[in-house]
C-alpha cells in the first residue's frame, strides 16, 4: 500500500521552502499512522508497507527523498536487507537511513551496516522523534555540502585544504603505518593546453584523477589536484613506483601513446612530526629535480635535498639583513662588438653576486631561482637596478660618458604592475638616458605569460629602452611568435653554444639561429665564449657581438673601468689620458 500525502502547493507561501520528502517503510498500520501524524506538518510523507514496496519508491524517487524511517521486520523483506543493498547501489548510498526496531540486537547492526540512527519501538514522545528526524536530515546535508566543497569540480578528487585535513587524520588513525607524500606533475603542461585544446588537456587530468584513485584507493591512500596539473597522494609506503607511474601514464595518454609525460616527487616515509604541507613540498622539491629528464621521471627526496632545503630556508631569513647590510655586489661582464677586426667593448651585463659573511661568494644561480618561487626576486632586482644606475652615473660623472649595462629582468618582475613607471623613474633620478640601461628579459618569460608580458615589453621599448631577448633558444617560441615580439637583440643562451661547440656538435643550428636573427634585423650577440675557436666560428657565421670568459669574467665596478678606460682610448686616446692623469 502506496500512502501518499500530497502538498498542497497553493498553500505554500511564495518563495517558501519545498517540503523535505521523507519514506516510512512499516508495515504494521497503527505504527505508520502514528509517524505520520508526527511529521506530516514538516515534511512530505511516503508511507509504504513493504519491502517491494519500499524498493520502487527508492529507485524512482532516489534524487528526492531526504530520509528513510525503516522497520526491520516487515512482510516479505527482512529490513536490513533493504538497508544493505541502498547503501551498494550508488544512486541510494548517500539518503540517510533510521532503523525502527524494538530489538536492541538488530540496533548494532544496523548501525554497522550503514544507518544513521535508530528510533526505538514503542515510539518516544513526539518532540523526541521530530527532534532525531530533523538532525538527521540537516546532518545529512551539510555533509552533502562539505563534498561539494571538499572536492575538485574537474576530477573529484579532494581539494588541497580538505586533503592535507585528512591526511592528518589518516596519521591520526595509523600513527604506526609509514606512509609517503608523492607530488606528481604534468610536464609541460601548458604546451598540452595549447597544442590540443582545453577540452582535451581537461580529459587528461580527469583520466590521470581516475588513475590515480585506482591505484592508490585500494591501499588506503588518498589524493587531491593541488593546481592545475599537480596532483598529490598520501598513502602507505612503497618502495618501488615505477608501475604505479607507468599505469597513470599510460591512463593519461589514452589511446595516443606517448604524448604525456609526468614527473613524480616522492617523499617516503614521511616523519610524522613533520607538518604535512612540508612533506609534500619536500616531494615537490623531489620532482622538480627530474623536471627536464628524459629517462629518469621519478625522484625520492634524499639528504642531499634536505641539506639543500636547510641551506636555502638560511637564505630565506637572511635576505633582510644582506640588503640592508649591502651584502649583494654587483658585478660586470664586457659585451664585445666582434665584427671590426679588433673587437671593441660596446656594453656590460650586470650581474649581481652575494658576499656573505660566512658562506662567502655565493653564486647567483644558487639564489635567484630561490628569491624567485620565494618572492624576493623584485626586491633584490630592484636593488641591483638602483645600484647599476648609481654605477653608470659614477662612470658617466667620471669619464665623461660609459658603454651600456644590461640588467636582467626576472620573468616574476615582468608580471609587477609598476615595472614600466620603476624603471623610467630610476633612469630618470639617476640623470641617465634610456639607451644607457638596456634589459635582459628571458625567452621563457614572453613564452609563459605572453599577451601581458609583450604589452610591457611594447611599453619600456617606446620609453626607450634597449631590449634584450636572453637565453634565446633554451624557451619552446616559436619563430612566428618571435616575429612579432618587441626585441632589439637577440641573446644566444649559453647552453646552447655549448652544444653547438660540443665534439660532433651541429653548426647548422647555429646557422639557423643568425638567420634568425638576420630575418627579424636585430644584432645576435652570443654570450659563454670561452675560446678563440668558438669566437671565430662565432663570427665567420655573422654573430655581432660577443660575452665570456674568453674576454673576461664577470668583474668587480673597480675591475671592469679598465674596459671603459681602454675603450676611451680606442675613441677618443687624448680626452682619455686626461682622465687617467687625473686618477
Ligand atoms: P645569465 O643572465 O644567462 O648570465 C650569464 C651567466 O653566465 C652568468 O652567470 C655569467 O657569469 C656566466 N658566464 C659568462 N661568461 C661565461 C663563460 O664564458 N663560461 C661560463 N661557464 N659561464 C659564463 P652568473 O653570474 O652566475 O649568473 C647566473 C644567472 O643568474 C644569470 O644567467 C641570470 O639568469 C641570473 N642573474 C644574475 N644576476 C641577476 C640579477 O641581478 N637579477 C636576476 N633576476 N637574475 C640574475
Ligand atoms: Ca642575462
Ligand atoms: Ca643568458
Amino acid at each position: 500500500m502506496n500512502v501518499t500525502i500530497p502538498i498542497n502547493e497553493m498553500q505554500k507561501k511564495p518563495g517558501a521552502e519545498r517540503k523535505r520528502k521523507i519514506l516510512i517503510v512499516e508495515d504494521e498500520f497503527v505504527n505508520r499512522e502514528i509517524l505520520i501524524a508526527i511529521l506530516d506538518a514538516e515534511y512530505e510523507i511516503i508511507a509504504v508497507g513493504s519491502g517491494t514496496e519500499a524498493e520502487a519508491s527508492l529507485l524512482s524517487l532516489s534524487r528526492e527523498i531526504s530520509l528513510v524511517l525503516l522497520d526491520l521486520n516487515l512482510p516479505d523483506r527482512h529490513g536490513l536487507d533493504i538497508l544493505r543493498e541502498m547503501k551498494e547501489n550508488p544512486l541510494t548510498a548517500k539518503i540517510p537511513v533510521i532503523v525502527l526496531t524494538s530489538d536492541k540486537e538488530a540496533e548494532v547492526e544496523s548501525l554497522n551496516i550503514g544507518a544513521i540512527d535508530f528510533i526505538p519501538k514503542p515510539y518516544p514522545i513526539p518532540k523526541v522523534v521530530q527532534a532525531r528526524v530533523k538532525r538527521t536530515i540537516e546532518l545529512s546535508e551539510d555533509r552533502d555540502l562539505i563534498r561539494e566543497t571538499e572536492c575538485d569540480h574537474l576530477t573529484g578528487l579532494y581539494t588541497r585544504e580538505y586533503f592535507y585535513r585528512y591526511a592528518e587524520q589518516y596519521d591520526v588513525f595509523h600513527p604506526d603505518v609509514p606512509t609517503d607524500a608523492l607530488v606528481l606533475d604534468v610536464n609541460r603542461f601548458q604546451m598540452i593546453n595549447e597544442r590540443f585544446g582545453k577540452q582535451y588537456a581537461d580529459q587528461v587530468l580527469i583520466r590521470i584523477g581516475q588513475a590515480i584513485v585506482a591505484s592508490v584507493g585500494e591501499a588506503g591512500g588518498i589524493a587531491c589536484r593541488r593546481s592545475a596539473d599537480t596532483f598529490l597522494v598520501y598513502c602507505p609506503h612503497l618502495t618501488d613506483y615505477h608501475a604505479f607511474l607507468d599505469a597513470i601514464i599510460a591512463a593519461a595518454c589514452g589511446d595516443d601513446k606517448g604524448r604525456i609525460r609526468i614527473r613524480l616527487g616522492v617523499s617516503a616515509e614521511t616523519e610524522k612530526t613533520v607538518e604535512m604541507q612540508t612533506r609534500f613540498d619536500r616531494a615537490k622539491i623531489a620532482a622538480d629535480t627530474v623536471r627536464g629528464s628524459f629517462t629518469d621521471c621519478i625522484a625520492f627526496y634524499d639528504n642531499a635535498m634536505h641539506e639543500k632545503e636547510i641551506y636555502d630556508e638560511r637564505l630565506l631569513d637572511e635576505f633582510p639583513r644582506a640588503i640592508a647590510e649591502k651584502q649583494f655586489a654587483v658585478y660586470f661582464q664586457p659585451k664585445f662588438d666582434v665584427r671590426p677586426d679588433t673587437p671593441v667593448l660596446c656594453g656590460s651585463e650586470a650581474l649581481v653576486r652575494w658576499i656573505h659573511p660566512e658562506l662567502g661568494m655565493i653564486s647567483p644561480g644558487v639564489f635567484i631561482p630561490l628569491f624567485e618561487n620565494k618572492g624576493l626576486i623584485r626586491m633584490l632586482d630592484r636593488y641591483v637596478w638602483r645600484e647599476t644606475v648609481s654605477q653608470i652615473a659614477a662612470w658617466k660623472k667620471q669619464f665623461g660618458r660609459t658603454v651600456p649595462v644590461s640588467v636582467n629582468v626576472s620573468r616574476i618582475d615582468m608580471l609587477d604592475p609598476d615595472l614600466v613607471e620603476t624603471l623610467r623613474d630610476l633612469v630618470i633620478n639617476g640623470g641617465l638616458d634610456f639607451s644607457d640601461l638596456h634589459l635582459e628579459i628571458t625567452e621563457s618569460a614572453y613564452t609563459e605569460n605572453a599577451r601581458q608580458i609583450i604589452d610591457t615589453v611594447n611599453q619600456l621599448q617606446k620609453i626607450g629602452f634597449v631590449i634584450e631577448m636572453d637565453d634565446f633558444g633554451s624557451g619552446y617560441s616559436s619563430l612566428n611568435m618571435i616575429a612579432t615580439l618587441p626585441i632589439d637583440v637577440l641573446k644566444l643562451d649559453m647552453v646552447f653554444i655549448r652544444s653547438v661547440f660540443r665534439e660532433n656538435g651541429n653548426l647548422r643550428m647555429l646557422k639557423v639561429i643568425v638567420e634568425i636573427a638576420e630575418t627579424l634585423s636585430v644584432p645576435m650577440i652570443a654570450e659563454g665564449v670561452e675560446t678563440a675557436e668558438q669566437l671565430n666560428t662565432l663570427r665567420e657565421m655573422g654573430c655581432d657581438m660577443v660575452q665570456g670568459y674568453y674576454f673576461s669574467a664577470p668583474k668587480p665596478a673597480a675591475d671592469f673601468e679598465k674596459f671603459i678606460r681602454e675603450w676611451l682610448q680606442i675613441k677618443e686616446p687624448k680626452s682619455v689620458l686626461k682622465e687617467v692623469e687625473v686618477c
